[in-house]
């Protein structure tokens, strides 16, 4: 089969190109397709290698693949000369996400929380925020005096990173939020947690679950009393903002790059550790790693602020956010082998899928980045691995199992959110109190 990635892609943008006046016209005649059969998930995963289609959610017998109009019939071709039937569960994307899009706008729920034009208080529990939106909130954010709200760096369309670091500390202050006190007084060594969220600019429920969680943590000084909790809840303000205005499903940042017809760097291929393993070459390709490793100026903002971070020497938690699949992957991906410290990861991991399962029964697995997805190199949880040496540094990809796959209904945000600060409230404090006993057996 001769078909590229790129071939695919010129068309897609000249698709997109050829059309205005409407956020998903670049999607108009593009269709999801559903393959329920386990027996062709080797080809899709072929196809999609191809640039022939793209799978947009998934189980590990079943893909839910989106199809332009210009390759439907050759993938319709493949699929049926290799005995594989499909339904069509969409016709028509662009139809379809402005029909989703009208529903949404009519519920009650949804008007009463829309941020205006000159507030938004609060994270939004029942719709995705814009970008826009996000920024607001954190300079709202940013008046509590035990919250720093920063720019760590520009992307490469002059957007800011925003990073909040959730002070560690005693209640003072804020006393009047928790009126029944923590139990212990605050340690004067603090641990600190990176969470990063919104690498990838379609898993729209990462940015979504990263502010619930800034929200909720804020508002608790129990929670941080021990921590230093610095949060970037959107890494791509690019991608993002494309990913509402064009492209729905779009993954990687908006570089131009030079020589190709396509855009775009896969930021979390981009970080300089084992850099090129399962990433690709190609610009078309939706795992581009680009040029060099942090050519872009998204994870080289990422990683000044990380570098900061660590150089306390307290550092102890990483965790990137990403949709979907409900799993929470260790290191390492650019190999099968043992990472440091991986039995104490994937206990702590555990005691963070029991937490999350008490809420509403949603079951996370612990997996092996590597062994159990797949080999992936220059993301953010390896560099923080090999290079920071962080203890405890997971990928979490959030809800849901491949139903929605990256579409995931905003009604998921809330619970997505609660269970996974159920979560990690849970890692919080093993991690705390790990060292407190090992400070016991060193005094
Ligand atoms: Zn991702």
């Amino acid at each position: 089969m001769m078909w590229r990635w790129q071939h695919w892609m010129v068309v897609l943008l000249v698709t997109v190109a050829a059309v205005s006046g409407n956020n998903y016209e670049g999607l108009a005649g593009h269709q999801i397709w559903s393959l329920e059969s386990e027996l062709a998930v080797e080809l899709v995963d072929q196809l999609q290698a191809q640039g022939l289609l793209d799978v947009v959610a998934h189980t590990e017998r079943t893909r839910t693949v989106r199809v332009t109009p210009e390759f439907a019939s050759l993938v319709q071709k493949e699929l049926h000369g290799a005995g594989h039937n499909y339904s069509v569960k969409v016709e028509d994307l662009a139809k379809h996400l402005q029909e989703k899009e009208k529903d949404e706008k009519t519920r009650q729920i949804h008007r009463a929380e829309s941020c205006t034009a000159t507030s938004c208080p609060f994270p939004l529990t029942y719709s995705y925020m814009t970008f826009q939106q996000m920024e607001w909130y954190l300079k709202e954010l940013a008046k509590n005096p035990w919250v720093e709200v920063r720019s760590i760096g520009r992307s490469i369309l002059d957007r800011d990173i925003w990073m909040v670091h959730i002070k560690s500390g005693e209640c003072k202050g804020r006393k009047e939020l928790y009126p029944n006190r923590c139990r212990r007084r605050a340690s004067s060594k603090p641990m600190a947690v990176w969470l990063e969220g919104g690498i990838h600019a379609r898993e729209w429920i990462s940015p979504a679950v990263t502010l619930q969680l800034i929200h909720q943590i804020t508002k608790d000084c129990c929670v941080t009393q021990d921590l230093d909790v610095y949060v970037v809840p959107m890494a791509n303000p690019d991608g993002y903002v494309y990913s509402w205005t064009t492209d729905r499903f779009w993954r990687k940042n908006r570089r131009s790059n030079s020589g190709s017809t396509c855009d775009g760097v896969d930021l979390n291929r981009n970080w300089d550790y084992h850099f090129g393993v399962g990433a690709s070459d190609e610009p078309c390709s939706q795992v581009y790693k680009g040029t060099k490793a942090f050519s872009e100026p998204e994870t080289q903002a990422l990683r000044d602020a990380m570098l900061q971070v660590a150089s306390k020497g307290n550092l102890k938690l990483m965790i990137a956010f990403h949709s979907y699949g409900q799993v929470l992957m260790y290191p390492w991906g650019w190999t099968a082998d043992k990472a440091p410290d991986q039995q104490d990861m994937v206990r702590l991991g555990k005691s963070f899928v029991m937490k999350a399962k008490s809420n509403y029964g949603t079951h996370y697995r612990v997996i092996n980045a590597a062994n159990d997805f797949y080999f992936a190199s220059g993301s953010t949880d390896d560099w923080s691995k090999g290079v920071l040496k962080t203890k405890y540094v997971y990928t979490l990809e959030l809800r849901d199992e491949g139903g929605h796959g990256f579409d995931l209904p905003a009604t998921k945000i809330l619970p997505n959110s609660m269970e996974v600060l159920a979560g990690l409230k849970a890692v919080f404090r093993k991690i705390i109190s790990k060292k407190r006993t090992t400070n016991t057996v060193v005094l």
